[in-house]
């Protein structure tokens, strides 16, 4: 973040979206009412660059007390589905926020546009323009130059109030006309150079129906929907900064028509900001890119859990409270940057951490034998569901004379600092006991089948009786009721920081080819009870999820949500 922001921030505590707002508010420019608004286009699953524009549009309306609305901008009608709508509208609802009565869809202002057009044409601000797209790029020429008019600039309006009816009656193939804003082809701002704001698409809307074979572009539609719903700050990304004056003028223009919403006396005039999109880093964030991913067969689907997609974070097992919490550290600024994949990470891992019940489940096991512990008993090894809250409780888990670990607690020569199991060296099996290895059986290869040793029948649960110190705990699983389960331990879906930043290479170049790698984990018994969505903090190997698809009952799939540790400066 820029040292700009930072000071800003130490300055009045807030960003300069808050201080433009509080500014308007101050000065009376909101008629009593602060609205906003969140406008997707509902051609895709939202992502998490998502909640960042929901967080900044709906925070702010709740911060001002007022009213954020949840606008489907379906002005392109080739990519938009109802799926993806409702999609939409359940993860803002996930995620914390609420539009009331607030909701719009842009395409119920179709006729209202149109009309504008009209009289756009009318009054000699528009008109149409028969250049081909090729043709109408050269015209409008390069910001250090003029752009050159096209041939039907000055055409009467009567005459291009007859071609835009045709146009909407059907009259023309895609492409063959279009209507231009009159605006200013010497504009340094290219998008000023008479931009198009309506064109022939012969393709059924999803809700108008084929209603329409013309339509509006989102330079001229997005003000309008901000207009008539009153919306008082149009908050956006970056990208759409060079077509602020574009906005104004539309904005003028129903100004000058009359169309301004009225609130308490004050006249309505929405205006638009821009911040910085969010990037993370190892991951795409552009709902085309993910598409792609989806319809390759590159991951399962919107949700898969390696998505950075709402849907997909929700059920790797991300909450809203983490994510929100991280739009929130993120902050807003006017620089684009890329965002450490790690920061969402801890996020996560400080919400679990608080919320998140214990549970033992050995992931790669090893066996052991506890030769003292006599064949066929059971015993139990009193645990707490959650140190971190003691309202959680505590569980027995069962406990017998052969156990899994970790293949990786065992060493059978210790490396420097290794303090857990290795012949000779005590360690403390988690909530039960002390136990102490004394040989190993292997394999003709060489490989370590059982460790065997001895345990203190005075050190219940795990508490040396003399005090002695013990260094290393390490979690384990009854091998006789232990349940296997199975883990996908997901990882990074690209293997670089920024797929796309190869000109050289398409970014399906970069894909990881481990980002799902599943296994049989031995888990204590109490997990085999998991619901779907139910998260867990796996003792000493991370926070893991109940798969919503893949769980069946009795036998939950696990989604390794985030490892316990930040393992990736090390790995
Ligand atoms: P994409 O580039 O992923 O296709 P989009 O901008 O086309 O996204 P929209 O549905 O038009 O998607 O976006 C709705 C709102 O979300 C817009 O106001 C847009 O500025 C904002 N938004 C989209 N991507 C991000 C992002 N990465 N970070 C912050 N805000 C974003
Ligand atoms: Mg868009």
């Amino acid at each position: 973040m820029s040292n700009e922001i930072k000071s800003n921030e130490s300055d009045t505590g807030r960003h300069f979206l808050k201080q433009w707002i509080a500014e308007d508010v101050a000065a009376g420019k909101t008629g009593g009412l602060v609205v906003t608004r969140f406008p997707p286009e509902p051609n895709g699953y939202i992502h998490i660059g998502h909640a960042k524009a929901i967080c900044i549009d709906f925070g702010m309306a709740r911060e001002f007390g007022g009213q954020c609305n949840l606008r489907m901008d379906d002005t392109n009608p080739s990519k938009e589905s109802d799926e993806y709508a409702d999609s939409i509208k359940e993860d803002i609802r996930w995620l914390g926020f609420d539009w009331g009565e607030g909701f719009y869809n842009a395409a119920d202002l179709f006729d209202k546009m149109y009309e504008i057009a009209e009289n756009l044409i009318t009054s000699g601000h528009a008109y149409v323009c028969a250049l081909s797209q090729e043709e109408w790029k050269t015209y409008r020429g390069v910001p250090t130059q003029p752009g050159r008019e096209s041939p039907t600039r000055n055409r009467p309006p009567e005459e291009n109030l007859a071609l835009f009816r045709r146009m909407k009656a059907g009259a023309f193939a895609e492409g063959e006309m279009c209507l231009r804003a009159k605006i200013d082809m010497a504009s340094p701002n290219i998008h000023f150079r008479d931009p198009v704001i309506y064109r022939i698409l012969h393709v059924p809307h999803y809700h108008a129906g084929d209603t329409w074979c013309v339509y509006p572009m989102y330079d001229f539609a997005h003000p309008i929907e901000d207009a008539f719903e009153g919306v008082t700050h149009s908050m956006c990304t970056l990208e759409f900064e060079v077509h602020r004056p574009l906005y104004d003028w539309v904005i003028d223009r129903m100004d000058e028509m009359g169309l301004l919403v009225v609130r308490n006396s004050v006249k309505i005039r929405p205006q638009q900001r821009e911040f910085a999109r969010l990037n993370i880093t190892y991951t795409v964030m552009s709902k085309r890119k993910l598409l792609q991913l989806v319809q390759d067969g590159h991951v399962e689907g919107w949700d898969d859990p390696r998505m950075p997609t709402v849907c997909g974070l929700r059920r790797r097992g991300y909450t809203p409270a983490a994510i929100r919490d991280f739009c929130e550290r993120v902050g807003v600024s006017k620089y684009n940057s890329e965002t450490d994949a790690a920061l969402l990470e801890y996020c996560i891992r400080d919400d679990l951490n608080k919320t998140a019940l214990r549970r033992m489940a050995v992931l790669d096991p090893v066996k052991v034998v506890i030769d003292n512990f006599p064949d066929g008993a059971t015993d139990h090894a009193e645990a707490q569901n959650n140190p971190e809250d003691p309202a959680a409780g505590t569980r027995q888990i069962p406990f017998s004379r052969e156990l899994w670990i970790e293949r990786d607690d065992f060493m059978e020569v210790p490396a420097k600092k290794f303090f857990r199991m290795t012949p000779g060296q005590e360690v403390r099996l988690r909530g039960a006991c002390l136990f102490l290895c004394t040989h190993v059986v292997k394999d003709a290869g060489g490989n370590v089948t059982e460790i065997h040793g001895t345990y203190d029948p005075a050190s219940k649960g795990g508490n040396a009786p003399d005090g002695r110190k013990v260094k290393g705990t390490i979690h384990w699983v009854s091998a006789q009721h232990a349940v296997p389960l199975r883990v996908r331990l997901y990882d990074r879906l690209f293997t670089v920081p920024d797929p796309l930043g190869d000109d050289t290479k398409d970014f399906l170049a970069f894909l990881n080819p481990d980002s799902c790698k599943a296994v049989t984990a031995y888990c204590e018994p109490a997990l085999a009870d998991a619901q779907p969505g139910d998260t867990f903090q796996f003792e000493r190997t991370g926070y893991f999820c109940a798969d919503t698809r893949d769980s069946t009952p009795g036998a939950p799939v696990f989604n390794r949500t985030v490892t316990l540790k930040d393992s990736w400066g090390g790995k």
